[in-house]
């Protein structure tokens, strides 16, 4: 197969293409399974392979994909056709940044490949997940299992060849329980990433055990709680909102394809600009975010991006200032062609299309936050006035250049004179971006930091959705604006 998808990219190089490139999946499964108050509400499979073939002719990309590998040739004429006809109306003429050509081969790590497991196996895990949250409180329970298994090869006609093979395990645990008034309140558990493997080996039915047991015991507590005060507060971040805070608010305003406006349409902007880089104070001094492709046990990490370039750990903003974006060979050229100047050195190889039958744009691999040196959470809380710690997910709301942003949490404990004084329900935060991470006044060491992952980002039209990870510490940030 390699050799044909090679004859018919020198071929469609011969009749003019500057560029031609093929992702080749043989093969694609994925399985969900949810359990929902006892009942296994959800058990869906597919299966599915093509391949996907881009050309680039005259400054104008070509794109087809097919499930049917029985006619390369027209499936490679398909994607020329459609490159010059691009090409007689384009405005922006593509150029690619330069790249090595790479043979190599990537597996993610696993020890045991969850499509071997059986389902009465998986099934168990949840009955006993489901077990431990049927309890006094809990109005509705739901246990999430889902895997993801790809081979993609890619090769060009630049000589890169790389052989991926991915493997994810993602679990999550939910409770809703109702407060006097009827009013629903959740708490959730998606697990971090332990350990350097992605495999079935991940999923630890006495660790996710334990901590189905907190959430129904913080649960409990939250649907007994007061509301969150109206008021200005230190707001103590732990991993499971602080991931979403960078998400949002580092990780889509620094995508390069949405700082030079290619998602306006669909996903927003950024209020980034080109002029920003080198220069912009995005955050305190304490604030250094990277986006890092080699954490070994992240859905972020690939080895390999859709353009063949080798997965990259770099800066987003060193100690507060704003110094990298999340890039791809196309939009680096033509950011610093339109900046008249070389903004960035090359592709920073996050380029990704969520399957053969989409084209590659800029997405997050693992935006993170480094470790910093002000201890433990214990030693934060203890050295906070009038604070409040939040945690989990459960409403968000951002503006379209990600200038401002709302968060809803799961659960606060508010802080007073450096105690946990009692639990809030109804949490919420909200900010102008910039000026809330120039409020960053603590960053925990990393006895606080987790790897968070994300399974759903959307971007793109049509929407891709993609996983990646955050590697992310406690994160304290002063007067903030609290429950309004
Ligand atoms: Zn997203």
């Amino acid at each position: 197969m390699q050799k044909q998808i090679q004859a018919q990219i020198d071929r469609v190089r011969k009749q003019g293409a500057a560029y031609v490139d093929a992702r080749w999946y043989p093969f694609e499964e994925s399985q969900a399974l949810t359990m929902w108050n006892g009942n296994l509400k959800n058990n869906t499979s597919s299966r599915e392979s093509g391949m996907g073939i881009r050309v680039l002719y005259n400054g104008a990309w070509g794109f087809s994909a097919s499930s049917d590998m029985t006619a390369l040739p027209a499936l490679f004429d398909k994607a020329l056709e459609n490159a010059k006809a691009a090409a007689e109306r384009v405005t922006f003429p593509v150029r690619l940044a330069e790249k090595d050509a790479v043979q190599a081969q990537f597996s993610s790590p696993n020890r045991i490949n969850p499509f071997e497991v059986s389902l009465a196996e998986k099934v168990d895990f949840l009955k006993s997940m489901d077990a431990k949250l049927e309890q006094k409180g809990v109005f509705q329970r739901i246990s999430d299992v889902q895997f993801v298994r790809k081979q993609i090869n890619f090769q060009d006609s630049e000589g890169s060849l790389v052989e991926k093979l991915i493997t994810e395990v993602f679990v999550s645990l939910q409770v809703v329980g109702l407060d006097a008034q009827g009013n629903a309140h959740e708490r959730s558990f998606t697990a971090p990433r332990r350990g350097k493997t992605r495999g079935w080996e991940t999923i630890d039915a006495d660790y996710f055990g334990e901590h189905a047991e907190r959430i129904v015991s913080e649960l409990n507590q939250v649907v007994a709680a007061e509301d969150c005060p109206k008021e200005d507060r230190s707001v103590i971040l732990l991993p499971g909102i602080m991931y979403l805070q960078t998400h949002e608010t580092i990780g889509h305003a620094l995508e390069l394809d949405r700082i030079l406006g290619y998602e306006l349409a669909f996903a927003g902007g950024s209020f980034v600009t080109l002029d920003d880089f080198g220069k912009l104070r995005y955050g305190s001094e304490k604030l250094t975010a990277r986006a890092d492709a080699t954490l070994p046990n992240s859905p972020g990490s690939f080895g390999y991006d859709d353009d063949g370039i080798p997965a990259q750990n770099n800066l987003l903003i060193d100690e507060g200032i704003l110094v990298g974006a999340i890039t791809g060979r196309q939009m680096v050229e033509e950011a610093n062609a339109r900046a008249r100047k070389p903004v960035f050195s090359g592709s920073g190889g996050a380029n990704r299309a969520t399957s053969f039958y989409r084209v590659p744009i800029e997405r997050m691999t693992n935006i993170n936050i480094d470790p910093g040196v002000d201890g433990t959470l214990e030693d934060i809380i203890s050295q906070t006035e009038k604070g409040i710690v939040m945690d989990g997910d459960r409403s968000w709301s951002i503006g379209s250049n990600r200038e401002q942003f709302h968060f809803g949490t799961q659960i606060g404990w508010l802080v007073d004179d450096g105690k946990i004084t009692k639990v809030v329900k109804n949490s919420t935060y909200k900010g102008d971006t910039l000026k809330f991470w120039n409020a960053l006044s603590a960053v925990g060491d990393e006895r606080t930091w987790e790897v968070k992952y994300v399974d759903n980002c959307g971007k793109g039209q049509p929407n891709q959705v993609m996983q990646l990870g955050h590697g992310i510490p406690v994160c304290r940030f002063d007067n903030v604006r609290i429950g309004e």
